[in-house]
Order: C-alpha cells, then structure tokens, then sequence
C-alpha cells in the first residue's frame, strides 16, 4: 500500500523497481532528485478553462501555470471569499503548495501545532497523542499548518494572478461539451479551450455531464457539523480554560457519535472549532436563527468536559454545515473534461485531507500534462492521470469514514480497547500501530509522506 516510489522516473533510471510488498526502502531515491539529467521534453502550452475558484481550482490554475499553461478560470459567485474557519493543512498539502510558491503568500497566515491532544469526552484526560513539530516536519519534509479559510484563499487567488491566470467572475457555467471542448455561460456565450477542468464543487454539474445515468450524487453521512470561530483574548482571561491555549495545539474530544476538533488560527488570533454530531434532517429545513443554533449545539455536548462545555458556552456565533461522502467515483475523465476537488471525491472531514486532496488533483495534473508535446496525447495524460488519483482519493474516502466510526464509539469494550492502544503515544513508548490514525505508522506514511 505504501510501497509508492516518489520519483518513478528515478527507479527506472537507477534500475530499482518498487517491490510489490509494503515498504519504504527506496524512499532514499527522493534525494536524487534534480541529480541525475533527464532528457529535455518541449512540451505543449495549452489553453485550459478551469470551472470553480474554491481551493481546488485555485490550486490546479497554479500548478498548470506555473507549467506555462494559459489558464483562466469561471466562477459563478460574483465575489471570492471563503464561507466557514479554519482549515488543516497536512504535509502532504503543504510540501506541493511551497513548491508551487505559496510560501511567502502564506507564512504570516500560518501556525504550527505541536500536537494533536485527542482527550475522552466527560472530562478532557489525554487518551492519544501525535506529534506534529518539529517531528513531522522532519519525517515527511513539510510542516502541518492551520489557517484561517479566508487568508488560504486570498494567498492562493494572489498567486494565480501573479502567475498570470484570468479569473473570471460572475461566469456560472450552464454545459460542458466534452469533445470540443468547451463551456458554455448562462449568458449563452460559449468559450473553447484544449482542456476543461471542473472544480464545481460537491454538487458538480459537470459530474453529472461526465457521468451521465451513472452519476452518484454524494450522500449525507448522517452527521452534522457546528463551525465557530473566537476570540482568543476572551478565552485566555479564564485560567481553566488558558490552559488549553498554552501551546498551539490540536483538541479533539471524542464520544459517542460526537467529537469537537478544535486549534488555533491567524497566527495566535481566533480559536477555530468544528463540532460533528448526528443529524439526519433534511438541511434545507434547518433554523437560521442563531439562538436556537446555539441552544441546539450546546445541548449535543450537554455533560461534556466541563472546559469544553465553558468554552462553547463562550461561543457567540456558529454555522451549521452538512456533511457528505460520495461513492468512490471511477471516472473524473470523459473526452477533454477532467473533474476534481469535491466535485470527485467528497469526503467526510475526518482526516482534514479533503482539500489537501483537491491540492494534490492540481499538481498531478500538471505532471501528467507536463509530458504532453502535442494536442492527441492529452487523453493518455488524461488516463495517467486519473488512474493514480481515482485510488488515492477514494482511500482517503475511506480513511475519512473509518475516523467517523473509530472516533464515536459509545463507552464500552470498543472505547477501552482503543484507548488502551492509544496507551504507548501518550506515555511516549514505541509504538508500530495506533487506532489514531495521524500517529498509526503506516497509515502515515501513506497519508502524509
Ligand atoms: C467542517 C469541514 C471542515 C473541513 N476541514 C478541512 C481541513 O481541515 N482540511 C482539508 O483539507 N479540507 C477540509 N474540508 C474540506 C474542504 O473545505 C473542501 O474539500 C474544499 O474546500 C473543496 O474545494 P473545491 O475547490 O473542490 O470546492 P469548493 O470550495 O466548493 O469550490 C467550488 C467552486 O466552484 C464554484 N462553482 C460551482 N458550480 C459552478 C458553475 N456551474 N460555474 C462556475 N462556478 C461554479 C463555486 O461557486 C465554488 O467557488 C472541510 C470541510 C468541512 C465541511
């Protein structure tokens, strides 16, 4: 599973062939890089339209521009901004956003957790632990980071037009023709392109186009999720609470069929939470009025750790979002069309991997066009493409989905025997499995390295 070799061009070129059992033993190959010579290719600059400025689409125009790819990107919304808090960005994220520049965009944006706290629901003692930095940062090459949404956004919409990519705003597109290819506006204006991308989002319209009959909308999950942002002046001035905040760290509480995620973002200045609970209803039927928002979600966490429950007590203002899953979709290419980000893959939020995911989409595109000398090889970059990414995504799918039943157990045999496994990480003694998935060795190496 986790036998990926980083540079395959590498193994092919020192003769060493990943083995076809679990293993990192050629990992060393990625210090080769940029040593040995690789034959010059003169690849073909193409005009490529990608549908939706949200995270996904922002970082493939990067990626395809930073190749020399003329980019321009329709988004429907009349002005950019990102709804929601704050957002985990692992090191698989991070490692290809510095390479693609967003460094000196985001680094004043940016903290660093030292950890991930999971703690029991009734009364916050630490039942796992993951060490973020310096630890990660050493073993997989890049840091994690936690941003607010907003400042994410602005970094990546700042580089795509230093790079030269044309956003085009209040374009919502009404039909795709996948063998043109081209798209067409509601205002009845057709554009042509050599490639169109969707990044439309969980309900894709061009998922729908390349689906056809077969097309799965995601489904909801049966969980729910509050999302609040703070104050952490206010917080710090209640020493029960200040503790919490001493170091930058991740707080995840879990019980049953509940968790609270919570960390800190712009730079020391707000206190981000998401809290998932069960909720079936039907979401266009859900209050807006934010008493009763508030009341509802004070009453999920009801007998709570009571330094949990002070500080959603604290919380003045939250949103509430819906959570979809969609089923492992085989195809994100029909024709010249190619569909990523949530578009192809929505996931539950569990292993914060979903935009990291939509992250990765971009730059395996551009690598797999990166090869192309000339229009009739697109789709066999295409198909390159979307045979490495269908698998990830949908394993990330799945990883997400596992966190949902590992993460709410009720109190029980199940819970004692997770956290007992949790037992070595928080006493600092090795360790070779972890029902925590951001400390389990292997399900690291896959996720992050
Ligand atoms: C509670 C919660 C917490 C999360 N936490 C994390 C986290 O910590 N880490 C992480 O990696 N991910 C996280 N995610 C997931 C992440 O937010 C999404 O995966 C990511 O934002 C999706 O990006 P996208 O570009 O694919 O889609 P979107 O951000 O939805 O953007 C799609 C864009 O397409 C536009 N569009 C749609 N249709 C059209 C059309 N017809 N014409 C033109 N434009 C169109 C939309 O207006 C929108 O701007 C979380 C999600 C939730 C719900």
């Amino acid at each position: 599973m986790y036998n990926t070799v980083h540079s395959p061009g590498l193994s092919s070129l020192t003769g060493l062939q990943a083995p076809t059992y679990p293993s990192n033993c050629l990992q060393f190959l990625d210090n080769l890089e940029g040593t040995i010579p690789r034959q010059h290719v003169e690849t073909q600059p193409l005009s490529v339209i990608v549908v939706g400025a949200g995270l996904g689409g922002l970082a493939t125009a990067i990626a395809l521009a930073r190749d020399h790819h003329q980019v321009t990107i329709y988004e429907q919304a009349n002005q950019l901004a990102e709804v929601g808090a704050g957002i985990q960005i692992p090191p698989n994220s991070s490692r290809l956003l510095l390479q693609l520049g967003l460094g000196p965009y985001l680094e004043k944006f940016v903290t660093q957790p030292e950890s991930i706290l999971v703690r029991r629901w009734q009364n916050g003692k630490i039942i796992g632990r993951t060490r973020l930095d310096p630890q990660f940062r050493e073993q997989f090459g890049a840091p994690y980071w936690v941003i607010h949404r907003a400042h994410f956004h602005a970094a990546m919409h700042s580089l795509a037009i230093d790079l030269g990519v044309t956003v085009q705003l209040a374009s919502k597109v009404a039909s795709y023709d996948v063998h043109t290819p081209s798209i067409t506006l509601a205002d009845g204006s057709t554009i042509l392109a050599d490639l169109v991308v969707a990044a439309d989002e969980v309900n894709s319209t061009a998922r729908a186009v390349l689906m056809g009959g077969t097309n799965i909308p995601p489904q909801r999950t049966g969980f729910a999720a509050y999302r609040a942002v703070m104050d952490l002046e206010r917080m710090r001035a209640d020493p029960e609470i200040a503790s919490l905040l001493e170091t930058p760290a991740f707080n995840l509480w879990l019980g049953d069929k509940r968790h609270v995620m919570t960390y800190v973002i712009g730079a020391d200045k707000w206190f981000n939470m998401v809290l998932s609970h069960p909720d079936d209803s039907d979401s266009a039927q859900w209050t807006h009025d934010q008493d009763e928002i508030l009341a509802n979600m004070r009453n999920e966490f009801d007998g709570w750790d009571p330094a949990l429950s002070k500080i959603i007590h604290m919380v003045d203002r939250a949103l509430k979002w819906p959570l979809y899953s969609g089923a492992t979709m085989h195809r994100w290419v029909s024709g010249r069309l190619v569909v990523l980000g949530d578009a192809a893959h929505a996931m539950l939020p569990y292993m914060s991997q979903s935009a990291a995911i939509a992250v990765e989409d971009g730059v395996a595109l551009a690598r797999s066009l990166g090869k192309v000398t000339c229009l009739s090889e697109i789709p066999m970059a295409l198909a390159v493409f979307e045979n490495v990414r269908v698998t990830r995504a949908s394993q990330m799918q799945e990883a997400s989905l596992l966190n949902g039943k590992l993460w709410h157990f009720p109190d029980g045999p199940l819970q004692r025997a997770r956290d007992a496994a949790m037992v070595p990480e928080v006493e600092d003694r090795p360790f070779s499995h972890s029902p925590n998935q951001w400390s389990d060795p292997a399900t690291q190496m896959w996720c992050y390295a």
